[in-house]
Order: structure tokens, then sequence, then C-alpha cells
């Protein structure tokens, strides 16, 4: 998959995508990333590309020229009008669900604003798309454009060494992931739930699936609405729904963690047991949930 960013600051993006694994996916050509310089299509004898706003007000906006130009001879090279993206606050906030879209085009380009932002008649000539990363505003839209890279370029074939991991994040299937653990199977006196060393790929499948539905309904419960779950685990949703604990943000997050911090301090489970690992938690004592 190709990918084009329309810039001012080219160095900026391809410094920050080079790194890490979207850089060996560009070395491994599984994606490739390409800045476009807006200010090589100024016709500015300085290079300017910003002008201040008709009707008075603070700050400068991006001339529709040079913007008009570096898409068209982009287009041109291409035989295409490829789709583009203009990062802005005012766009479709960006999710996974879009990043899964977008990962199905074969090339797509990339549109960063700065200052006030860019001309309105630029922005009705060459853009498809106008996309959010959420409600704030930044300097600028290289770090969103590197932010939705970054997350289609994930979902390209070749560009994650374990493909699998893709499939099991959170937002898939509109869950979160489940808490993750590695070495030492001892932390600090906090032990990895047992059933994770117990090699019963089963079970260990369906305790990642409640850990992720606790979770969920803890975290972003708005999620659920539309997440899809089987008879058993809308079932297990139910029970926990109606002995739930308020989600309290300054408490170490997630059921589990809430045990380790009992560990830590020497305290008891409360009635949540890490190491049965498949229990909910309850005001009156633990429960055993049975695995679906
Ligand atoms: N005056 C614009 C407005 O109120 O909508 C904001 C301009 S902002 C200071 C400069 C540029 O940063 C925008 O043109 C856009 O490319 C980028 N930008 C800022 N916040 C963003 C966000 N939340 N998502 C995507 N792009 C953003």
């Amino acid at each position: 998959m190709d990918f084009y960013i329309l810039t001012l600051f080219p160095e900026m993006v391809m410094n920050g995508l080079s790194a890490s694994i979207t850089g060996r996916a560009m070395e491994k050509g599984a994606i490739s990333v390409g800045a476009i310089d807006i200010r090589d299509y100024s016709h500015d004898k300085h290079h300017h590309v910003d002008d201040g706003p008709y009707g008075g007000g603070a700050g400068l906006v991006m001339q529709p020229g040079p913007v008009v130009e570096a898409y068209e001879a982009l287009s041109e090279r291409l035989g295409k009008r490829p789709r583009l993206i203009y990062m802005t606050p005012q766009g479709r906030v960006f999710d996974q669900k879009l990043a899964e879209e977008l990962s199905m085009e074969t090339e797509l380009v990339f549109l960063c604003g700065h200052y006030e932002g860019i001309d309105e008649r630029a922005l009705e000539l060459v853009c498809t798309d106008q996309v959010s990363i959420g409600d704030y505003v930044l300097t600028g839209g290289e770090l969103p454009a590197m932010v939705m890279i970054d997350c289609i370029a994930r979902l390209v074939p070749g560009v994650l060494h374990n493909e699998g991991s893709a499939e099991e994040e959170s937002f898939q299937d509109n869950l979160l992931e489940y808490p993750q653990y590695t070495r030492p199977e001892v932390f600090r006196g906090m032990e990895v739930p047992p059933i994770l060393l117990s090699g019963h790929h089963q079970k260990i499948h369906e305790w990642r699936r409640q850990q992720s539905i606790i979770r969920t309904l803890e975290r972003r419960p708005d999620l659920l609405e539309k997440a899809q779950l089987t008879k058993k685990e809308q079932a297990f949703l139910e029970e926990l729904r109606e002995k739930s604990l308020p989600y309290q943000p300054d408490r170490p997050q997630g059921y589990l963690a809430t045990d380790h911090a009992d560990q830590q301090h020497g305290g008891g489970t409360d009635g949540i047991d890490a190491e049965r690992g498949s229990e909910i938690p309850d005001g009156d004592g633990a429960q055993l949930q049975e695995p679906f």
C-alpha cells in the first residue's frame, strides 16, 4: 500500500514513520511512504504558502494554489486521482472501523494543514474525506496523519510479524483486549493467572474473552452495544452488569489490577481471585464463573 503525505514538514513525518514497525514495513516493501513538500509548489519567490484570512481575524491560512498543484502533480504521476484525506478537527472521528475500510485502498493521500487551516476552495477541489483524530486541536496535521498511517499500515498484509495479532486487538469485535502477561511468572509477588500457564488453549481463549468483556464493561461500556457475543457470553455480561463495581478512575484499573494492588498491600482479594482467573467481582464474596 502506498501512502503519500502533502505537508510543509516532510522530515517530521518521514522521521516518525521510518522508525520501528512502519519503518521495517517500508524496508520490506509492504508499504511505501512518500512525503511531498507543499512548499515546492509555491510560485512565490520566498516560497510563501500562506497569507492572512479574508475578512480579518487572527493567524494565517494556507493558500489554495500550492496544495492543489501538489495533489494534481501526484495524480498525474499516478495516472489517477487517489483518495485524499484532509486531517482536520472538523472531520469524522477516526476509529478502527475506518482504518479497516481505508486499509483496502491501494494508495492514500493525507493532506496536513497548519496555522488556521487551508483555503476552503482547495479542499473543495481535492479532498474526498475529512478526518479528525479526536476532539482537540493540534498545531498541524502531521501527527494525525502519522497516527492514521501507523494504524492503517498494521492492517496491511506483511506489515506485522504475527498476522494474528491485529485480529485480537482492542476494538476488534467492539471489545477491549484482555490483560497480557509475560516473564517472569511472579513479579513483586504478583502472579500470572495460572490459567495462562495451563497450556489449555480452549480454556485460555474462554478466560481471555471473559476478561475482555469485564474490561470493556468497566472502561468502555458504550462499545458493548455493538459487541458480538455468544449466548453464554451475553449471560456472563448480564451477570456482571448486575454485580459490577462502579468505575473509579483513581483505582488501579481492571479487576485483576485491583487484586494485585491488594496483594501488594498484603490485603485480601475482596472477592476477586486472579488465580482462578474466571471469577467475577462480587461484593458478597467471590463466585466461580463457569468458563463458556
Ligand atoms: N482553525 C482550524 C479549526 O478550528 O478547525 C484548526 C486549525 S489547526 C490549528 C491546524 C491544522 O492542524 C489543521 O488544518 C489540521 O490539519 C490539523 N489538526 C489539528 N487538530 C486536528 C485533529 N484533532 N485531527 C486532525 N487534524 C488536526
